[in-house]
C-alpha cells in the first residue's frame, strides 16, 4: 500500500542533494577535522563550508554559528549556558507556557538549582503578547526564550517584537526556530534574536545534528566540555557527515522557503476547510491566520487522536497528535492546556503537518479516508450520542 506521510513537525525525508552531499563523508572522506593532515583538513574544509552554508542562510556571521547534535542540545545550551554565563546566582528567565520541552525542562532544571523561570501564558489562539513579557522583565532576568512557531499547533509567535522589547531591556533574547526554517524567513536581523536554535532532520537535513546561533559579544557557557571544539562552546569531534548535510539543506531552506510555502499553503487550506466540513463536532487548534504554511491541528470531539492516528496508519497515513513526547507519556499536551482546552477534551487532538513530497491527491485522499475514521470511533463512544 502506498504511503502519506504527514509528520513533518516530527521528521521529513532527506532531500536527495542533502543525501548526495553527505554520502563521500560516510566513504573515504572520513578524516577528523581537528587533524592537520589531509584527511584532517579535508573534513575541516566541508565542516566550515557548512558553517558558512548556514550562516548565509541565516543573515549571520560563520562566527556566530556553534554546531550541535540538534535541537534539544541548542535549545539545552542558550538555556542553561546563558545563566551560567551571567555569573548572577539567582537568575531570572522568562519563557512561555508552550515552548518544547528541549526549553521546558532546561528551565526546571535551572528551577531546581535556584534560579527563577516565569511562563507567560498565551490566549485561546497561542500567541504570546510582547507586553506580558515587558511587564515580566526585572533586574535579574538574563534571557528570554519564545519559539518562532510552536511545533503542536503551529502557532507564529511576534519574535521580533518581542525582540525589541528585550534590547530595550539588556536581556538576551532566544528563540527555538525549528518549526519555521525552510517555512518562513528566518534571518537574524529581520527577528532581532541574540540566540537561535534549528534542527537539520525537521527541514530535510539529516537526524543529530543543528546549531545554535550566538550573536557576537553574547555571552553563553558551553554545557559540554572537553576538546575545545566550536570555539569551546560544545566540546566532541564534529558530525562531519550531519553537518555538511544540514549545511546543503539550510542553503536550499533559505531560497526554497517562499515557494515551498506557497505550494504547501492550498494543500493546508484544503485540509482544514475539508475535514471542519465533512466532520461535525470538530474544531481547529491554534490562530486561523498566524500558522505555519503546513500545519493542520484538530479537535475532535468524544474520542482520543491517538485511536485516531492507528486507523489512519492502517489506511497508510502517518500523523500524529501533536508531539511525539506526550505520545509516551500519555499525558495531555501542555500546548493545548495552555490554549485553554480542558484536559478531557485535549486528548482528541489530530496533527496533520505537510511536506514537500505531499500532492493535493494526498490530501484528497485523506479527505476521503478521515471522516469514516472519526464516524466509527465516535459510534464506540460511551460518550457519543448520535
Ligand atoms: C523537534 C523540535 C526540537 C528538538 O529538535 P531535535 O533536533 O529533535 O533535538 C526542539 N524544538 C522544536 C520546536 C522542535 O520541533
Amino acid at each position: 500500500m502506498r504511503r502519506i506521510y504527514m509528520d513533518h513537525a516530527a521528521t521529513t525525508p532527506l532531500h536527495p542533494e542533502v543525501t548526495a552531499a553527505m554520502l563521500p563523508y560516510l566513504g573515504e572522506r572520513f578524516g577528523n577535522p581537528s587533524s592537520v593532515y589531509g584527511e584532517g583538513r579535508e573534513a575541516r574544509k566541508a565542516v566550515e563550508g557548512a558553517r558558512a552554508r548556514v550562516a548565509e542562510a541565516l543573515g549571520a556571521d560563520p562566527s556566530e554559528i556553534v554546531f550541535t547534535s540538534g535541537g534539544t542540545e541548542a535549545d539545552n545550551l542558550a538555556v542553561i549556558g546563558a545563566v551560567y554565563a551571567s555569573g548572577v546566582e539567582s537568575a531570572h528567565v522568562i519563557t512561555t507556557a508552550i515552548e518544547h520541552h528541549a526549553i521546558l525542562e532546561p528551565c526546571h532544571f535551572l528551577e531546581s538549582l535556584g534560579h527563577q523561570v516565569t511562563y507567560i501564558p498565551v490566549d485561546g489562539s497561542g500567541i504570546v503578547d510582547p507586553d506580558e513579557v515587558r511587564k515580566a522583565i526585572k533586574p535579574s532576568t538574563v534571557l528570554v526564550s519564545v519559539m518562532h512557531a510552536n511545533n503542536e499547533v503551529g502557532t507564529i509567535q511576534p519574535v521580533a517584537e518581542i525582540a525589541a522589547v528585550c534590547r530595550e531591556a539588556g536581556v538576551y533574547m532566544h528563540s527555538d526556530a525549528v518549526q519555521t526554517a525552510g517555512a518562513l524567513d528566518v534571518n537574524v536581523e529581520g527577528l532581532g534574536v541574540d540566540l537561535l536554535s534549528l534542527s537539520a532532520h525537521k527541514l530535510y537535513g539529516p537526524k543529530g545534528t543543528g546549531c545554535l546561533y550566538v550573536r557576537k559579544g553574547t555571552r553563553v557557557r558551553g554545557l559540554l566540555l572537553g576538546g575545545g571544539q566550536e570555539r569551546g562552546m560544545r566540546s566532541g569531534t564534529e558530525n562531519v557527515a550531519g553537518i555538511v548535510g544540514f549545511g546543503v539543506a539550510m542553503e536550499l531552506a533559505a531560497r526554497e522557503w517562499k515557494e515551498r510555502s506557497e505550494r504547501i499553503l492550498p494543500l493546508r487550506e484544503r485540509l482544514i476547510e475539508g475535514i471542519l466540513e465533512r466532520v461535525p463536532h470538530t474544531r481547529l487548534n491554534g490562530d486561523r491566520e498566524r500558522r505555519l504554511p503546513n500545519n493542520v491541528n484538530l479537535l475532535f470531539d468524544f474520542i482520543e487522536g491517538e485511536a485516531i492516528c492507528l486507523k489512519l496508519d492502517f489506511q497508510g497515513i502517518a500523523a500524529s497528535t501533536g508531539s511525539a513526547c506526550s505520545s509516551v507519556s500519555g499525558e495531555a499536551s501542555h500546548v493545548l492546556l495552555a490554549l485553554g482546552i480542558p484536559p478531557e477534551k485535549a486528548h482528541g487532538s489530530l496533527r496533520l503537518t505537510l511536506g514537500r513530497e505531499n500532492t493535493m491527491e494526498d490530501v484528497d485522499y485523506v479527505l476521503e479516508t478521515l471522516p469514516a475514521i472519526v464516524e466509527e470511533l465516535r459510534r464506540m463512544s460511551p460518550l457519543y450520542h448520535g
